[in-house]
Parts: C-alpha cells; structure tokens; sequence
C-alpha cells in the first residue's frame, strides 16, 4: 500500500517535471520565433514630478503579442529569456526600441524626458553589454543624460570588480542608474555610493501597503530618509491612490509612478497622453 502510493508520488512529480520542461522548451522556441517576427513591443508609463507634476521621464516594460494568446506580461517570460540565453537579444532590442523612442520624444517637444530600461542580471554575466548600450545610444543618437537603467539589489549585491568598473563608466558618461523594486532584495546601503546609484524605486509592496500597515510606513520613511542623507533622488512605484501619493509627499518623496497618473501604454497612445497634458497645463 505504502509502496503503491509512493509510486503513484513519483509519476505525480514526473508528470510535474515534464510539465515544467515542456513549459520551458516551448516559451524558448516561441521567443526566438518571436524576435525573428518581431512580436515584441514597448509599453511606457509615465513618471512624474510628485510637487509640479511634471512628466520626467517614462519606464518602457516589455509585452510579447504571441499568436494565438494575445499580450503577454514580461513576469509570464522573462525566467525563460534568462534561463535560454535569449535576454540578450531580447535585451538589446529592447535598449534600441527604447532609445530610438525616447530620441524622438525629445526631439518632439519633450527635452527632457528620460527613459527608464530595466536590465536583468544575466545580461551582466555574458559580458557584450557595455557594447550594447553603446550601440543604442549610437544608433539612436539619445543623449547619455536621456537613459537610466533599472538595475535589481540581485546584479549590485555581486562584489564584482567588472561591474564596478561598468556602472562606473556608465556614470562618466552620464547615463542615469536606479534601483529597482528598492527595499525587497538584501539592501546593503554601502553599494549604493560605491557603485555610483542616482536613484531609488521605492517598491510597489511597500508603496501600496502605505496607509494600512505601520511597517511598511516605517520602511518608506527610513528609505526616504537615507536616500536624502546619501543625496539620491526617490520614486515610488504603484501609486494607485490620491491618499497615498499625498502621504508620499508628506514622507519628502520626489517621484511618483503608478496607475493613479497612467498605466503603461503603447507609444501612439504615450504620446496623446502627453498632448493632453501639456494642453491642460497652458490652459
Ligand atoms: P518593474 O520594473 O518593477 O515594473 C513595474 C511593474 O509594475 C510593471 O509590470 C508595471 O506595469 C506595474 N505597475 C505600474 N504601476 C502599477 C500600479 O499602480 N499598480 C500595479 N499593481 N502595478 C503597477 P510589468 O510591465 O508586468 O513588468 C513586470 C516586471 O518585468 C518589471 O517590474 C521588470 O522587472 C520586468 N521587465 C519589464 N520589462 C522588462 C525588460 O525590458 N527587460 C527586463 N529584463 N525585465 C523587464
Ligand atoms: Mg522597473
Ligand atoms: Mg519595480
Ligand atoms: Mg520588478
């Protein structure tokens, strides 16, 4: 009896594993599919001013359209980009795309906007990417000032020389660096100076238990606190209430992101938005 349902445990977790490996095979085939066929795009959500208001800059986020599915979100993908070796092509379209938009939005009216491009770190591991930013920026003709890569705790906790040196030259260039998704990883506040961090996004976990959880009142506060002390500037990610985005304020909060103001959206539609809003703004 014991040994008959043991067995049957085994082919349970057998059938799991195959499940899991057929997952895996079949999101890497379609992926590469995907970048022959062009069928990823950038959606961009605003960042704004939380005092005036005014737009800074805009975060692209990948979005797959896979035949047959529809819009894929980058959480349903991305460990399998990572795990098959194709974040890096995925990777670098994903700088050009954005830095050829963010080129013409400044050209269009909008100076100073900055683009936002999150990086994963596989694509530190493999060693082109220095080249690749490079390339973007080249081919694009984006000023450094007018691209900010979004980094995780995960790729800056790596005590790594060569790393160093990248972000460090990155700096010297003038391309912008933050933290994403600020306050989950294991925060060492040490790199933060020593890799040369302009600025931190507070988490959207944190941002959106604001009102209702002292403890995350209390992590907001002393990330905001130390940003200020170390001379970096703060965005808060998933701002989906006036309450909160007024608490922000109050905390001393630069930046604001979330559902509130805008969700990401497709460049055509980025673009009315921002009509619209330098419309009502000389209105
Ligand atoms: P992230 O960089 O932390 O991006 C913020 C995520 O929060 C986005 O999800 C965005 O759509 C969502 N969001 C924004 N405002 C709100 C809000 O008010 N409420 C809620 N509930 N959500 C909000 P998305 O687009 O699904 O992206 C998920 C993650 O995928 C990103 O998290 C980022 O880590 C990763 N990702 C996106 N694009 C890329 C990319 O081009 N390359 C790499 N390596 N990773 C990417
Ligand atoms: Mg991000
Ligand atoms: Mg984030
Ligand atoms: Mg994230």
């Amino acid at each position: 009896e014991a040994e008959r349902s043991g067995r049957n445990r085994f082919r349970c977790f057998e059938a799991q594993m195959n499940a899991a490996l057929m997952r895996f095979v079949q999101t890497r085939e379609a992926l590469a599919l995907a970048l022959q066929q062009q069928a990823f795009e950038l959606h961009y959500q605003p960042q704004l001013d939380l005092r005036t208001g005014a737009v800074i800059g805009v975060e692209a986020l990948l979005r797959w359209q896979r035949p047959g599915v529809g819009l894929v979100l980058p959480d349903a993908f991305i460990d399998v980009a990572e795990d098959s070796g194709l974040i890096e092509p995925i990777g670098a379209w994903v700088l050009e795309q954005a830095c050829r938009q963010a080129a013409a939005w400044r050209a269009a009216g909008w100076p100073s906007l900055v683009m936002s491009v999150n990086l994963s770190a596989v694509q530190f591991q493999h060693g082109q990417l220095v080249e690749t930013v490079a390339a973007a920026l080249a081919n694009s003709g984006l000023a450094p000032q007018g691209l900010e890569l979004e980094l995780t705790e995960s790729i800056v906790l790596q005590e790594d020389a060569a790393l160093r040196e990248t972000l460090a030259q990155w700096k010297c260039q003038g391309i912008g660096l933050a933290i994403d998704d600020f306050g989950t990883g294991y925060a060492s506040f040490a790199y933060l100076k020593r890799f040369h961090i302009d600025r931190l996004k507070i988490d959207r976990s944190f941002v959106s238990d604001l009102q209702s959880d002292d403890g995350s009142r209390a992590i907001v506060a002393a990330i905001i606190q130390m940003a200020r002390s170390l001379g970096l500037r703060i965005i808060a990610e998933g701002v989906e209430t006036l309450a909160i985005a007024a608490q922000l304020q109050g905390m001393g909060c630069d930046a604001v992101q979330g559902y509130l103001y805008a969700r990401p959206m497709p460049a055509p539609e980025l673009e009315r938005w921002l009509q619209a809003r330098d419309n009502t703004a000389q209105a």
